[in-house]
């Protein structure tokens, strides 16, 4: 099959052809993720010759995730979302002395422009495949976060856009839909209802959802955060990598995009160990790795990390296989180790994440108790989601604070209390 993006001229935006990632089955660039012939999962066919950047291209180009054009799947300019990524990789030094390892770094995507959510990333992506097919319309099957990205990158294009969400969903997220003007939708039952409606509604009406036909090119966004690490490591990598999965597809494209580094001799030494991270009321992926079972089971959530509340995962198995054979494991963790992992990394770096944060500390607390984690470990958490979202779960656990009149006298009573 020839590529169509090389006819065109070099500044349109075209979209890359994808290819069937189980039996190889190439098909040309439209609004569908899932092969013909087996059902397996599209993702974009790279041409195989295109000119790479080296470090020095890459550092001058401004700080967005654009930077790594090369590696999104298209040609041209991007139209859409340009100040999307590049968010601030911390260094941690009082977790890692929590968790004793040698390093540990928070890649704090609860800062990501514009949603406060690594989503962001993905829906930069899609949104410009919308673009670059036609489309005029596009829409999520979300927990959340997916919701507001999708509205607010979908207010800035000028596309409408239909989102669909579990009814529960925390108030937060709700609002952070309805501002930016979006069609929202609560529907009764869990998110896999939700993703099951979505399908449906694709083919009916021939809108781009962005994570169920648009998910192939809506997975290559993922990458970027593995790209952003290994760059604002100075161009190396880190031993292991902890972060939360919902549907699967941060970690799967995590291993992508190390691997693609590693391939383009950006950065050297053995890939990272990838730990995935999900809530012991939702843990189908941490549960098939740990098992070692031929085959997912899908769940009903029962946790407070509703952004991570994904009992039917789609790319379940492909996070498990990238876990295991990048020499890594799973963690699930109970919802009061989520409350706590929020405070510790609250406490200890400054970071206020919402309950897939928490999820993602408190599993490198008990990987580390375990050993998974040793001295030697240089770690990064991903951080993927804004505090400011789920202050519902940190509401009433945390001390009241104590009202005074303005006086020094009932200050220093206070002092003298607290020590
Ligand atoms: C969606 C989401 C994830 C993980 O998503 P995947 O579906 O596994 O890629 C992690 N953290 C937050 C806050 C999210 O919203
Ligand atoms: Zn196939």
């Amino acid at each position: 099959m020839t590529t169509t993006h090389a006819a065109a001229s070099p500044t349109r935006l075209t979209l890359l052809p994808q290819r069937c990632t189980l039996c190889g089955t190439e098909y040309p660039a439209e609004a569908n993720a899932i092969c013909a012939q087996c059902l397996g999962p599209l993702e974009p066919l790279y041409p195989k010759h295109r000119v790479l950047p080296d470090r020095e291209d890459i550092a001058r180009r401004a700080p967005s995730l654009w930077r790594y054009r090369e590696w999104l799947p298209f040609s041209g300019e991007p139209v859409h979302s340009h100040d999307t990524g590049f968010t601030p990789l911390i260094e941690a030094p009082r977790l890692a002395a929590r968790l004793g390892v040698a390093r540990a770094w928070v890649k704090n995507d609860a800062v990501s422009q514009p949603t406060l959510s690594f989503k962001d990333r993905v829906v930069t992506t899609a949104i410009n495949a919308a673009h670059a097919l036609g489309l005029g319309v596009v829409g999520c099957a979300s927990t959340g976060n997916l919701a507001n990205a999708v509205a607010s990158h979908a207010a800035r294009a000028g596309l409408s856009a239909w989102i669909f969400i579990p009814e529960d969903l925390e108030p937060a997220k709700i609002i952070n839909t309805a501002v930016f003007g979006a069609n929202l939708v609560r529907v009764r039952g869990h998110y896999d209802d939700v993703n099951r409606l979505c399908a449906l509604l694709a083919d009916r009406f021939g809108w781009g959802i962005v994570n169920v036909n648009l998910r192939g090119y809506y997975g290559e966004g993922s990458k970027t955060m593995a790209f952003e690490i290994a760059e604002q490591l100075g161009w190396r990598l880190p031993t292991a990598v902890v972060a939360p999965m919902a549907g699967g597809s941060l970690v799967t494209k995590l291993r992508k995009g190390f691997g693609e580094f590693q391939r383009a001799e950006l950065v050297n030494g053995p890939s990272p160990r990838l730990y995935g991270a999900q809530a012991s009321g939702c843990a189908p992926i941490v549960r098939l790795v740990q098992s070692g079972a031929a085959t997912l089971t899908p769940e009903i959530p029962h946790t407070i990390a509703r952004s991570i509340a994904i009992g039917n995962p789609a790319d379940g198995p492909f996070a498990a296989k990238a876990m295991v054979e990048s020499g890594g494991w799973g963690a699930h963790v109970s919802d009061e180790e989520i409350v706590a992992g929020i405070r510790l990394l609250a406490e200890t770096t400054g970071v206020f994440a919402e309950t897939a944060g928490g999820t993602t500390v408190a599993a490198a607390v008990n990987l580390a108790r375990e050993g998974r984690l040793t001295a030697d470990d240089e770690v990064v958490l991903c951080i993927t989601g804004n505090g400011l979202k789920t202050t519902d779960v940190v509401r009433d656990v945390l001390p009241a604070a104590p009202v005074v009149d303005a006086k020094v006298r009932e200050v220093a009573a206070l002092v003298a209390e607290r020590g």
